[in-house]
């Protein structure tokens, strides 16, 4: 048999059938009201291909070198290619169709879904590497059975799995065929309140099909039920602007305005929610611990999509929160009690934690194979050049710099503690000198202190307590160096809300210019590839906002090829951002075919943000390369920098030009509005995020951006502050990203200030 009914499958075949078959398989057996369908299963697939004698050829093809992005490419081309054009036997073929024509009438859409078995892989590891198809039919059911089985070759997975050492011929894949809910409404349900644990029912509502909420592309009503009681406790009608549906024509799944009579209309009746809360405990008991619940309602009958077990209730919520409500978040304003008697001197503590080690003054880039491992680097300001070495150190110390500098922006992101911006650092020390420094309070003292226990940038950045607050405004991390993927990916983000492409470029220790003269145009988009892809495979399915190129003249100055820079007066004020990329599209091309290439590799995940844009000609610009390039922005999330007041003033006629989101650097907008240079330590003390003309901009775009369905973000350093976050949260911004150290504190504060607005609402 090519098929086995969802009916007839449990969670102990899940060998046969993938993970996700077997879960609905048991739900089903649970009677609980999951949609009907069958499982092609992974056998039909191995005998598919042993059968056709095309699985020795399809293994060899994809043993590549999956660093070498060409190879990667050429390999899943080949694959898809044998799976394709390889005929499915007749007995597959009609095995297939005899059972979607048992489906119900028989004329059902279906949705087609992968189910990949690999016992020793995390079911999470494959998080989307292989394909879904919604609204198929006959006609197209078999290719999409073969377009799933070649998803098993997709570059993301043959990358995957040779980064991971594991075997192509031990993955298989069973393909789920399932009637699709063309759902009125649909949302999610939580058996157990996902924070506290609490026996509250708390259910997300929503007009049309379940992805606009789980995406969260709608702000959904919420209904918060007592368990004990069965009482509703609170109801909270959102202001629902658009709605997913399927296309009747092209049965594609596409984004709608909701009419008006329903937007601010209440989803679920009284009747529906008593029937969600006993699909609810129907399915808690069933699994004996709290779940998470995908649901969709249908000519009045409620289905079940999907359930998962909650992963984020916190038991030690209450301990966390004091704790943070005690220490000043990443400002470094916190109050230490050891004595400052033995301080040398102070800067800015911008990257948290105590390090003790000899002190190595650096002062050219030849000097950094002298720093060893655990040594704290002492230097003017940190080259481009430096991450090696800043990877061995156990701190930084600078002369110059304020916290938004590459040098704090780098070592908050490999975790070790820092301090710029000392005046003298490099003067005051010796070569050698045993330190102690303090990235909180921004001091450095003489001696080394005891030895701290081992230090484990991964394991540190980790959440002690497996929780993460539910916020309905995402917290996401920004990241610089994709090294430093794996380590914002263990704080339990959202996703990235900015990845900067220049220190990738700045790694390179060449400019663009020199290093395509040396080594062709193929060799940067790879590494361009490489960089962006090492981050949304950490990720995925988490969004990526990767950011084009933003390097002002000083620091491209200090690369092989820098001398054909330009000499510029202020170069915070010059040759950067969108401003040069327009000026030379010739060099701008390659970073947009890197984007074409990672689409095509399959992160679907990775969105695109254009740097210091003035407004909506720069913002046309943009676009228009884009799609020259080969990257419909129809199809791919992209937006800009709010970084300029004229960017925040003119965000509406931006909006025109159709970017799906805005994000606020208030490094540099800060600099802007108060002219402020942000490199420049003698006025540093004017440097204010807070300044009521920066937030009255922010404020002003977002109430904007609110009105034209654009969503909002801010990815500047001042992301990490509470009282900033606590401002943009009551605004009503839909995401904010804050630096590695920062996450967890962020989605406390975010949490706080939710609940406020919501008791609020209802007092
Ligand atoms: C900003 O300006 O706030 C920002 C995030 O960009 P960068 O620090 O790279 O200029
Ligand atoms: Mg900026």
């Amino acid at each position: 048999m090519a098929v086995a009914w969802l009916d007839d499958v449990r969670s102990a075949d899940v060998d046969h059938v993938g993970g996700k078959a077997a879960s609905l398989g048991e739900l089903t057996a649970a009677g609980l009201p999951v949609p009907s369908g069958f499982v092609v299963t992974a056998a039909t697939y191995r005998e598919f291909i042993e059968n056709a004698g095309i699985d020795e050829e399809l293994f060899a093809a994809v043993d590549v070198d999956h660093e070498d992005t060409e190879a990667l490419r050429e390999a899943h081309e080949r694959a898809h290619e044998l799976i394709m054009e390889t005929p499915v036997p007749d007995d597959v073929r009609d095995g297939i169709v005899s059972a979607y024509r048992d489906l119900g009438d028989g004329e059902r859409f279906v949705a087609v879904r992968s189910s990949a078995t690999a016992e020793d892989l995390p079911d999470a590891s494959f998080a989307g590497q292989q394909e879904t198809f919604l609204n198929v039919r006959e006609d197209a059911l078999v290719d999409r059975v073969k377009e799933c089985w070649a998803s098993l070759f997709s570059q993301r997975a043959i990358y995957y799995r040779n980064r991971q050492g594991f075997p192509h011929d031990e993955v298989d894949i069973a393909v789920v065929v399932q009637e699709m809910v063309d759902a009125e409404k649909s949302g999610v349900l939580f058996t157990s309140h996902p924070s506290t644990g609490e026996p509250q029912i708390i259910i997300e509502a929503a007009w049309g099909l379940g992805e606009a909420v789980v995406s969260g592309s709608v702000s959904p009503d919420n209904y918060v039920i007592d368990r004990e009681t069965a009482e509703v406790e609170t109801v909270t009608v959102a202001d629902k602007k658009m709605m997913m549906v399927k296309d009747e024509e092209t049965g594609e799944t596409v984004e709608r305005e909701v009419p008006d009579e329903k937007r601010s209309k209440r989803v679920l009746s009284d009747e529906e929610i008593d029937e969600l809360v006993e699909l609810g405990e129907r399915v808690e008991d069933h699994y004996g611990t709290p779940q998470d619940v995908e649901w969709a309602v249908h000519g009045g009958e409620v289905y079940m999509l999907q359930s998962r077990p909650i992963t984020t209730i916190d038991e030690a919520e209450a301990d966390d929160a004091a704790a943070v409500a005690g220490n000043g978040g990443a400002n470094g304003d916190s109050n230490g009690s050891e004595g400052d008697g033995d301080v040398l001197f102070r800067g800015l503590g911008s990257s948290p934690g105590i390090a003790s080690g000899e002190a190595r003054i650096v002062t050219k880039l030849d000097h950094l194979d002298q720093v060893g491992d655990g040594d704290i680097i002492v230097t003017e300001m940190t080259m481009p050049d430096m991450v090696p070495a800043m990877k061995r150190a156990s701190g930084i110390v600078t002369d110059e710099g304020g916290m938004t500098s590459h040098a704090a922006i780098v070592s908050r992101e490999l975790g070790v503690p820092a301090v710029v911006g000392t005046g003298s650092a490099t003067r005051q020390l010796e070569d050698g000198q045993p330190i102690t420094i303090d990235g909180d309070k921004g001091t450095v003292r003489a001696g080394a202190e005891a030895e701290e226990e081992q230090h484990e940038p991964i394991e540190e950045a980790r959440p002690k307590t497996p929780v993460k607050p539910m916020t309905a405004t995402e917290v996401k991390v920004n990241v610089s160096i994709p090294e430093a993927a794996e380590r914002a990916a263990a704080t339990g983000a959202d996703g990235i809300g900015l990845l900067r492409i220049e220190h990738m470029v700045l790694s390179l220790g060449k400019t663009p210019t020199k290093y395509i003269a040396d080594n062709g145009e193929r060799a940067y988009v790879d590494e361009l590839v490489d960089g962006i892809r090492t981050a949304a495979e950490e990720f995925y399915p988490r969004p990526v906002r990767v950011r084009t190129l933003d390097a002002p003249t000083d620091e491209f100055r200090q690369l092989e090829g820098g001398g054909d820079e330009p000499r510029e007066h202020n170069p915070m004020l010059g040759y950067r951002g969108i401003r040069r990329s327009l000026d030379n599209p010739g060099l701008f091309e390659h970073e947009l075919e890197a984007f074409r290439r990672i689409y095509e590799m399959g992160y679907d995940n990775v969105e695109i943000m254009f740097p210091l844009v003035n407004d909506a000609e720069d913002v046309v610009r943009a676009r228009n390369l884009l799609k020259q390039a080969g990257v419909d922005p129809e199809k791919r999330e992209w937006g800009v920098m709010i970084e300029t007041p004229a960017a925040a003033l003119g965000v509406e006629s931006m909006a025109e030009a159709g970017i799906d989101f805005v994000s606020f650097g208030t490094n540099d907008l800060t600099q802007y509005t108060l002219a402020v240079d942000r490199n420049n330590g003698r006025v540093a003390d004017r440097f204010d995020e807070l300044h009521p003309s920066v937030l009255k901009l922010m404020g002003d775009t977002i109430e904007t951006c609110r009105d034209l369905g654009v969503k909002t973000s801010i990815c500047g350093q001042a992301a990490s502050k509470p009282q900033m976050v606590q401002f943009l949260v009551e605004k009503g911004i839909s995401s904010v990203s804050a630096n590695i150290d920062a996450v967890r504190d962020v989605q406390h504060e975010a949490k706080r200030v939710e609940q406020r607005l919501l008791l609020d609402s209802v007092r």
